[in-house]
């Protein structure tokens, strides 16, 4: 495994705070306590938030949570992923993060890069070990070649990385990576923090 210390001192230079759990139970247990019962909350679609049930949770004990996976048609989500971006929190994970701490998403629609980068108050990006890679280099070809693929299955979409496992820099119009960001830091101090849970978890 990665040397986590490392990692966490990296995001540390960039704003960032990190913490680290054993399990994923552990930090959506940090998730509820951090989190205030009449927050309002926004969720980028995620397997690792999913896994963790972090959604139906925050809902059951009262927050306000906006998640587009519980949408009735079109335009709800359209209207649920507009909410997001102006959310006290925002729960996302993340397709990398380098050893050096550069966060890095691919995004269909954009709305998720948009609200880890500007709006909530408060982020919180949830990952597995399987996430980190060596370089930004290695992160963006992660999000390329590994995510998007992936992505692109669970969303019912089929561009050429599908098959070829790998991407062609494609232009069709089920291309999942539209948007494409690379988190250097954060301006506000308080505003990101990164749980890093020692498991394998999502793409
Ligand atoms: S540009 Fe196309 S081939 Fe490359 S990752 Fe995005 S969707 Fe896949």
């Amino acid at each position: 495994m990665k040397d986590i210390d490392i990692l966490i001192k990296n995001l540390a230079t960039r704003n960032i705070e990190a913490f680290f759990f054993e399990n994923l139970e552990e930090a959506k247990e940090a998730i509820l306590k951090i989190i205030p019962i009449d927050a309002v909350v926004g969720i980028g679609n995620s397997r690792t938030l999913k896994d963790m049930n972090i959604s139906k949770e925050l809902s059951e004990r009262g927050n306000k949570v906006y998640d587009k996976t519980y949408a009735k048609d079109k335009e709800e989500v359209k209207q649920l992923k507009k909410k997001s971006l102006l959310t006290d929190w925002y729960l996302s994970s993340s397709n990398a993060i380098s050893m050096e701490g550069h966060i890095v998403n691919i995004d269909h629609s954009g709305n998720r890069v948009a609200a880890l980068t500007y709006g909530p108050d408060q982020v919180i990006v949830v990952i597995g070990t399987n996430k980190i890679t060596d370089t930004l280099d290695e992160a963006k070809k992660r999000a390329r070649n590994h995510s998007a693929p992936l992505n692109a299955k669970r969303a019912g979409y089929n561009p050429p990385c599908l098959q070829l496992k790998k991407c062609v820099d494609c232009k069709t119009r089920d291309r999942v990576c539209y948007y494409f960001s690379v988190i250097e830091g954060q301006y506000e101090p308080d505003r990101m923090k990164v749980f890093i849970v020692c498991e394998e978890l999502g793409f």
